[in-house]
């Protein structure tokens, strides 16, 4: 990692600690929490101060901006039409503070991203028992939409976060029809990113138009009892869950909601049981990146997720969210130039959960 980059004078003089207590916020926030929603926020304030966080941010988008590795998702005929030169770099902190840089107030869809928050609400409605027994939670090493996967593990569905885990735990969200559990999933989405979150129709139409990939997923999960409403009304919610529209700065407000413990640092709103955040954490540890989770494990060491829209959220437990977007993707699925900005800030930072911060 030390080699791989060179440390630009500019931010020699960032802190690479994070200690209780620090500074106070500079005027280069660009939003920060409501001074009332603040007080009740028991995260500790990040002791980088704002300027050396902005700093960085802009620092980490400057640096890949001209790496044009990769390629929109084109399997959704929707997303190859975004373009792919958009690229926005956001940190989030547990305490609301954001430091932009670039094209974070685009909205793409949240796709993959959208799948831990889905089996935190079947958490919080059914306990975290619920998904390891009726899901699993361990990590395929396979592609994200391995129909190989599914079948040769049919003790569970694999893992909420690759497509056939992904589609049960939709199918395991408590409602009486597949437009209230639609909106009872929006309206947690909601919640987490201090948002009013809407579906991106024209992606929603292009995947529903050529998911039979997906819908094989459900129908070989029906087929062992490991789909838990009508298989192709889940497909169908999904479908409109993974094309609801985010920006870079609402999906960090949705991973500062983990980093806080469950409570969204924006609206002081408890959203889900603190309880519950490592073990969403857990399964974005192993599983976030699909088939590369070993290697960003190994290069960031955090708790992470992506998706085909190009955004990543990575999570650091108590401190803040880090977010990027940009459309080109590697074989994985994974974004390029956001997967790079995420580790550059996380080796900046000494963010590593497996290293001592020194
Ligand atoms: N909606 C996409 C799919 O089901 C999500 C995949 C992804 O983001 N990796 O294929």
């Amino acid at each position: 990692m030390t080699n791989r980059f060179k440390l630009a004078p500019q931010v020699i003089g960032v802190v690479l600690l994070f200690v209780l207590g620090g500074c106070a916020a500079s005027a280069e926030h660009v939003a920060s929490p409501p001074a009332a929603v603040a007080a009740n926020v028991s995260a500790p304030a990040v002791s980088v101060s704002a300027s050396d966080l902005q700093a960085l941010v802009n620092e980490a988008h400057a640096q890949f901006k001209g790496v044009t590795d990769g390629a929109p998702a084109d399997y959704i005929p929707e997303l190859a039409k975004v373009p792919a030169d958009l690229f926005g770099v956001a940190i989030v902190t547990a305490r609301g503070e954001v430091y932009t840089a670039g094209d974070v107030d685009y909205p793409f869809s949240i796709q993959s991203v959208s799948k831990p928050f889905t089996a935190a609400l079947v958490m919080q409605q059914q306990g975290s028992d619920a998904i390891a027994q009726k899901i699993g939670v361990e990590p395929t090493g396979l592609k994200f939409n391995s129909i190989l996967a599914t079948q040769i593990i049919p003790q569970v569905s694999v893992n909420p976060l690759v497509n056939s885990g992904a589609i049960a735990s939709v199918s395991m969200v408590q409602a009486k029809t597949a437009k209230e559990r639609f909106n009872t999933i929006l309206d947690f989405f909601d919640r987490l990113s201090a948002a009013k979150l809407t579906v991106i129709e024209d992606v929603y139409k292009s995947e529903a138009a050529t998911n039979q990939r997906n819908r094989a997923h459900a129908y070989i999960l029906a087929a062992s009892d490991r789909i838990y409403s009508d298989p192709m009304e889940a497909v169908d919610v999904y479908t409109r869950q993974c094309s609801i529209g985010v920006t870079a700065k609402q999906l960090g407000v949705m991973g500062a909601t983990l980093a806080n413990g469950g409570v969204n640092p924006m609206t002081g709103q408890r959203v889900l049981d603190a309880k519950y955040v490592p073990r969403v954490l857990a399964i974005m540890m192993m599983a976030g990146f699909y088939n590369e989770s070993g290697m960003w494990a190994y290069t960031a060491g955090l708790p992470g997720k992506t998706g085909v829209g190009g955004g990543i959220v990575a999570v650091v437990p108590g401190k803040m969210a880090i977010v990027g977007f940009s459309p080109r993707l590697n074989d994985a699925g994974n974004s390029v130039r956001s997967t790079k900005a995420i580790e550059y800030i996380t080796d900046r930072l000494g963010l590593n959960l497996f290293g001592s911060g020194k």
